[in-house]
Formats: C-alpha cells, sequence, structure tokens
C-alpha cells in the first residue's frame, strides 16, 4: 500500500485564504481582529510558538499583542491583566500560553478568562459546550485535524476511532468532536491512557488512530491494522547532533507504519501548522460575532 503522507500546509493555506476574505469583510466595518496573549517566564518553545503566532496573524492583517510576565509573577497581576482584557472591546481573543510556572493556577487563570474570548477553547463553558453538540470555539488541535480529515476526504461517520491520549487540549476535545452526531463525527470513539490495559489490543482495531500522547515513536508499524489512517499529534524534541541541536519527532515512528497503513500525518508538517491557523479563525469569528452585536444592533 501506497501511504498517502497527510500535510497540513495545503490545508492551512486553504483556510488562510478564506479566512482572508472574512478579515476584509470586517476591515471594512472597522473591525480588526485581535488577539491578547498572556507569556509567562522564558520557556524557549513557548517563546518561539508566541513569536511564529504574532507573525501568522501579521500576515493575515489581524492584531496580536503579548504581554510578558516574568517567571516569579504574582497571580493576582495576571488575573487583573485578564479582568481588563475582558472588557477591552479591541480585544477579540485571550490565549494564555501554557504551561504556567508552578506556584500559579492554571485552572483559575484559564477560568478568569470571558468565554466570549476564548479563542483556545478551554474554559468550562466552551467545553461543556462541546460535549452538549453546540461548539462555540472548538480547541485547536483537534479542529485542525478535522479540516485535515475533511481536505483529504477521510471519512470518519461509522467508523472506529482511537484516541490514544486524554489532555483537556487534545484527547477529551476530539472525543467530544468525533463522537457527536454530525458531518465530521457519528464515530464509534474509544480513548486510550496509562491505565488502558493491553493498549496493543486497542490501537489494532482503529480504522483511525489518533496518537497524541507526549512519547516519541511510541506507535509502531506492529500496533495497527491495515489500511488505518493515522494521526499523530505529538511533537517531541529530541536532542541530535544536528546544528540546531535537536529534532522534532512525532509519536507515530512513521517510517514502521509505511505501507501498511492509508494515511499518516507526518511531523514537523502535518497537525503542527494546523493549530495557529484554527486560533485565527476562532479570533476572527470571535471578531465576527462581536460585529454582529455592536454593528448590527
Ligand atoms: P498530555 O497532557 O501530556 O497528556 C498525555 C496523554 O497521553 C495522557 O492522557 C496520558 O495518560 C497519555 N499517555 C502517556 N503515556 C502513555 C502510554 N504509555 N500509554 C497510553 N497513554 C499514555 O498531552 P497533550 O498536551 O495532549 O500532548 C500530547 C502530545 O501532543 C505532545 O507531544 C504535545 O507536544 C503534542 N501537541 C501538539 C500540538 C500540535 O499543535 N500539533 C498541540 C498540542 C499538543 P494519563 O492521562 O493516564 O496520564
Amino acid at each position: 500500500m501506497n501511504t498517502l503522507l497527510l500535510k497540513g500546509k495545503p490545508v492551512s493555506d486553504r483556510l488562510r485564504s478564506d479566512l482572508k476574505s472574512r478579515v476584509n469583510k470586517l476591515a471594512s466595518e472597522g473591525i480588526v481582529p485581535k488577539l491578547a496573549a498572556i507569556l509567562v517566564g522564558d520557556d524557549p518553545a513557548s517563546k518561539v510558538y508566541i513569536r511564529n503566532k504574532s507573525r501568522a496573524f501579521g500576515e493575515l492583517n489581524c492584531q496580536s499583542q503579548t504581554h510578558d510576565f516574568p517567571a516569579d509573577c504574582k497571580e493576582q497581576d495576571i488575573l487583573d491583566l485578564i479582568d481588563q482584557l475582558n472588557n477591552d472591546m479591541d480585544v477579540h481573543g485571550i490565549l494564555i500560553q501554557l504551561p504556567l510556572p508552578q506556584h500559579l493556577d492554571s485552572k483559575k487563570i484559564l477560568h478568569s478568562v470571558s468565554p466570549e474570548k476564548d479563542v483556545d477553547g478551554f474554559h468550562p463553558y466552551n467545553l461543556g459546550s462541546l460535549l452538549e453538540g453546540n461548539p462555540t470555539f472548538i480547541p485547536c488541535t483537534p479542529n485542525g485535524i478535522l479540516e485535515i480529515l475533511k481536505y483529504y476526504d477521510i471519512p470518519v461517520s461509522g467508523r472506529h476511532v482511537v484516541i490514544v491520549g486524554r489532555s483537556n487540549i487534545v484527547g477529551k476535545p476530539l472525543f467530544a468532536l468525533l463522537a457527536q452526531k454530525f458531518e465530521m463525527g457519528n464515530a464509534t470513539v474509544t480513548i486510550c491512557h496509562t491505565g488502558t490495559q493491553d493498549l496493543i489490543k486497542h490501537t489494532r482495531q482503529a480504522d483511525i488512530l489518533m496518537a497524541a500522547v507526549g512519547c516519541p515513536e511510541m506507535i509502531k508499524g506492529n500496533m495497527i491494522k491495515d489500511g488505518v489512517d493515522i494521526i499523530d499529534v505529538g511533537i517531541n524534541r529530541v536532542d541530535d547532533d544536528s546544528k540546531k541541536g535537536y529534532q522534532l519527532i512525532g509519536d507515530v515512528d512513521t517510517e514502521s507504519v509505511m505501507g501498511i497503513a492509508h494515511s499518516v500525518t507526518p511531523v514537523p508538517g502535518g497537525v503542527g501548522p494546523m493549530t495557529i491557523t484554527m486560533l485565527i479563525s476562532n479570533t476572527v469569528l470571535s471578531a465576527e460575532k462581536y460585529r454582529k452585536l455592536v454593528v448590527d444592533c
């Protein structure tokens, strides 16, 4: 079998070109979608991610501002800023860059973001709406995965999806989406984690296998069945002798699944490019909701 590589860039390019016309329409009415990102500390990976986000927003004529806090900042200072951003009509999306330092209560901080500006979709109100089947802001990575499946015509309805990983940002929202009775859902979904016994028994039953684990190349060719479609969410930094000093590796051993799987997302270049695009998409959606509220009234 010739395994198809499900690259994220063409999917992301098509979505960005659609977003451009939506941004232009908003601009004609004086509205510029704006994201406020909060970055605490000096984590290099987080800094790169925020820089990439700012660049991508700029390329689509959207705004992105970053609020930097030192690693030892007071929780109340962050909560005060979020309160201010919640009430700032020019800000349509608020993003808290995770992980936060240990002394901060991440849950309290995430919950203090107004659900109307929670473009990451992590607020319990938005996660609850997703579970109910009325999503507002769908978390970016799961949403990007649905777009990849749609773009490459990978059927979901009626198939058995096995997700390895149950994080609040990837595994659980994916479960909630794929089990819904809608076009890109209607699947039978199994979710696996460290408590799962005989993981391989489950992964071998998957028509679509999604790995969001954080363990480099954990999914091997002997763990899948012929013709499976694989979504590799993992992004693991592994040290090597290259100039950069590391390489990015997925949760799937791509080489060992080639020839067995029907398709697989590469790492890098698969799910990764989708996440920032879906963040812009949610911010534009938030600005459109604001427009409806203010201009139409
Ligand atoms: P996370 O919060 O680190 O959770 C990992 C999940 O995997 C947990 O549910 C854990 O089970 C499960 N797990 C760990 N080892 C396992 C094992 N040996 N067998 C079965 N299950 C196991 O995960 P995350 O934040 O979703 O991140 C997962 C990966 O995706 C990371 O590599 C991350 O960098 C990447 N990621 C990529 C994007 C993107 O844009 N492409 C976005 C987000 C995350 P327990 O719950 O039992 O501990």
